[in-house]
């Protein structure tokens, strides 16, 4: 059985980035850059008021004329003398003769004329061509996430299509005679399905709003046919339960069955220790237990990895923190532990409800606090790794 930094080593080293796509910039949100972005233009194009007010010459006259007019979208390239104003709003294109903008709450308007009450600093209101962005700068590295703002940024600058990474396209398949849908009456001896549900919204983190989701029963050549489809349709296949070692778990058998090669299947953790993960060709199938918390657990630590470096992302790992644990833990197991916990800006408590079968305190938890397999007891404020989550 491998430790969880080998398991991390593994997933990382065998998922692949995916193919790259060129994308309207306007749908390109959550999506990461497989191009370095160079800007096209300066930005702003001209030089910008920042300001409604007056552009003027900078000098010791404070009575000017006010000789022109300059809204924004307009272009007139007035001349202007030591004396004289061109009113201006935010945005507009500053004639090239001024060198500074004074905002109208500064100023005396009396006919056609101004007295600056306050004069202001020489060039000040002014943007400068390319102040944002000079022509041939790097506007976005490869590899970024793009956000609502580069979106902005790019639109602004331009730039029509982008080349990203494609999103995987993912398939869960959820084993188990004893799952009922939610919605429907609940037989003696049945259980809500939750896993399919709970894993389609926590895919929604790295924006993968619609995964498609296949249940089947506990048979061999059900789970085997749903296997050898999904492996032609999908890049990732999540399989939730029948992974473990009962009469009824078929999931392994199924795998083999298609040609699914195995890089790693149980990992010396707690919970999730039964995670199968294997590929085939770039396919990645991540079979997880089926204990909610376990199968969430390994979600968060291996699959997230994996999605993320498929989506084109450097940083795949959850980031950690440290704090002081709010009472002593003995870790007796010989495992490496993902707590359900809580932090807070001081310190981390570890929630009542450990159980791999139970999302209640999972539900409120905020991190995992992990405790390494070859520690055996944390005394109350000594500091712990937490991975938060949400
Ligand atoms: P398995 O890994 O298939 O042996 O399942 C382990 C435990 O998780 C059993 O108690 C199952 O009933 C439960 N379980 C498996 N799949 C699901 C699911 N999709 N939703 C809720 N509970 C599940
Ligand atoms: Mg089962």
């Amino acid at each position: 059985m491998i430790q969880v930094d080998q398991a991390l080593a593994i997933v990382a080293a065998n998922s692949s980035k995916m193919p790259v796509k060129k994308i309207k910039v306007a749908k390109a949100l959550g999506y990461v850059l497989a191009e370095t972005i160079y800007s096209p233009i300066d930005m702003p194009p001209f030089r910008q008021s920042a300001m409604d007010g007056y552009a003027f010459i900078h000098s010791d006259l404070t009575s000017l004329a006010v000789v022109g007019i300059s809204q924004a979208g307009d272009y007139s390239n007035s001349t202007l003398e030591k004396n004289e104003a061109i009113r201006i709003y935010t945005g507009a294109y500053i004639p090239d003769a001024a060198d500074t903008v004074v905002m109208q709450e500064h100023v005396t308007v009396k006919g056609g004329s101004i007295t600056i009450d306050k004069v202001p600093p020489v060039t000040i209101n002014v943007r400068n061509k390319g102040e944002q962005i000079e022509k041939g700068a790097v506007v976005l590295e490869k590899n970024t996430v793009i956000s609502a703002a580069a979106v902005g940024f790019l639109a602004g600058l331009g730039i029509v299509t982008v080349k990203v990474y494609s999103k995987p396209k993912v398939g869960i398949i959820v084993t188990g005679n004893e799952l009922v849908a939610v919605g429907k009456k609940l037989p003696k001896g049945k259980i809500y399905e939750s896993n399919a549900v709970m894993l389609a919204a926590a895919l929604k983190s790295v924006g993968i709003n619609k995964p498609v989701i296949f249940k089947v029963k506990d048979s061999l050549k059900a789970t085997a046919k749903v296997i050898e489809s999904c492996l032609t349709q999908f890049d990732v296949i999540l399989i939730s339960g029948g992974i473990s070692v009962g009469d009824y778990d078929f999931v392994k058998e199924a795998l083999v069955q298609n040609g699914v090669e195995e890089l790693f299947y149980k990992i010396n953790q707690k919970p999730g220790k039964p995670l199968f993960f294997g590929k085939k060709e770039d396919k990645l199938v991540f079979a997880l237990p089926g204990n909610p918390a376990s199968s969430l657990t390994c979600f968060y630590v291996y699959v997230l990895a994996a999605l993320k470096k498929r989506l084109g992302l450097t940083n795949i790992h959850l980031p950690k923190m440290s704090r002081k644990i709010s009472a002593a833990y003995n870790n007796t197991t010989g495992k490496t532990l993902f707590l359900k916990g809580f932090y807070s800006d001081h310190d981390v408590r570890v929630l009542e409800s450990q159980s791999s079968a139970m999302l209640n305190t999972f539900s409120t938890a905020n991190c995992f606090i992990t405790i390494p397999n070859d520690v055996t007891a944390i005394a109350a404020n000594e500091e712990v790794t937490i991975i938060p989550f949400n």
